[in-house]
C-alpha cells in the first residue's frame, strides 16, 4: 500500500463496523478525502482524539482498495473551547458543512484550507462566531469566484445609492434602480450592512477579532449571506437550519 502524509481537518465522521469510523478529512495537499479510522472507538485507541471533530492534525495515511486507511495520526489542535460550546459547535458545524458542500473530493485548495483553520482559530480564541461565521462566508464565496460586488450597482457601476440599497443574489451585488427595475430577489439593505461586508471581504484574522456589530446588522447580513450562498450552492444547508433552529430556541 502507497503511504502519504496530510495535514487535515475532520469535517464529518461515521461510526463504521463495531469499533471504526469513517472519517471526511479536508486536507491542505488532497483537498477532501474519506477514510477508514479502524478501531478509533475503543477507549484505548491512539487514534481516538484524532477522529473528534474540526480536529486538526497531521495524518499518515495508507492507500486501500476501496477506502483509505489512517495509519498514525498527530493532532496539532483539537479545539477544546469550541467542543465546550453548543454555539460554537453550531457555528463550526456550519462551516465544515459548508466546506463539505463546495469541495470536490481531491480537489486541494492552500486559501480555502487556510481560511477554514484561521476562522476554527478565531471561533477558539472566543471571538463572536457570528462575525467569523459571515467572514468565513465572505472569504469561502471569494474563494469561489463569486465575490460580491458591493463597491458599486452590479449591473451599471453607478454609485449605490445613500439609502433604499438593493442586493440581488442572482446579480451577485448591489443594484440600484436607475439602470432598470430591481430583480425579483432583490433585498434591502442598509448602507451600514454593506459597509461591514465590504470590510469582512478584506480584514485580516487580528481586525475581525475586534470588529463589533449591531444586531440591525446581524440579522440583515445573515439574511443577504443566506440567500447569496442559497443561490449560489442551490440548497439549504442543514446546519444552517440547525443554526436557525438554536437562535429560535434563544430567543423563546
Ligand atoms: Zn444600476
Amino acid at each position: 500500500m502507497a503511504v502519504y502524509r496530510a495535514n487535515g481537518i475532520v469535517l464529518r465522521r461515521t461510526n463504521f463496523g463495531e469499533t471504526d469510523r469513517i472519517l471526511t478529512l479536508y486536507t491542505r495537499e488532497h483537498g477532501r478525502l474519506s477514510a477508514i479510522a479502524k478501531g478509533s472507538r475503543r477507549p484505548v485507541s491512539r487514534l481516538a482524539a484524532a477522529t473528534e471533530l474540526f480536529n486538526y492534525g497531521r495524518y499518515l495515511l495508507a492507500t486501500g482498495r476501496n477506502l483509505d486507511v489512517v495509519t498514525q495520526s498527530e493532532t496539532r489542535e483539537s479545539f477544546p473551547n469550541i467542543r465546550n460550546d453548543i454555539h460554537r459547535i453550531a457555528y463550526s458545524t456550519y462551516i465544515v458543512e459548508l466546506v463539505n458542500g463546495v469541495v470536490e473530493d481531491r480537489d486541494p485548495n492552500y486559501e480555502l484550507f487556510d481560511t477554514i483553520l484561521s476562522c476554527l482559530y478565531l471561533l477558539e480564541g472566543g471571538v463572536d462566531p457570528e462575525i467569523v461565521t459571515r467572514s468565513f462566508e465572505l472569504q469561502l464565496m471569494m474563494i469561489s469566484g463569486y465575490r460580491p460586488h458591493l463597491e458599486s450597482c452590479a449591473r451599471c457601476g453607478a454609485p449605490p445609492p445613500k439609502e433604499k440599497i438593493g442586493f440581488s443574489p442572482s446579480v451577485g451585488g448591489v443594484v440600484c434602480e436607475n439602470c432598470g427595475d430591481l430583480p425579483e430577489d432583490t433585498i434591502p439593505i442598509h448602507r451600514q450592512t454593506l459597509d461591514m461586508m465590504a470590510k469582512l471581504l478584506t480584514a485580516e484574522p487580528a481586525e475581525i477579532r475586534d470588529l463589533r456589530m449591531s444586531n440591525g446588522i446581524r440579522v440583515e447580513m445573515a439574511n443577504v449571506m443566506r440567500w447569496y450562498i442559497r443561490y449560489r450552492l442551490e440548497r439549504e444547508l442543514k446546519s444552517s437550519e440547525f443554526i436557525q433552529a438554536l437562535k429560535s430556541g434563544a430567543n423563546k
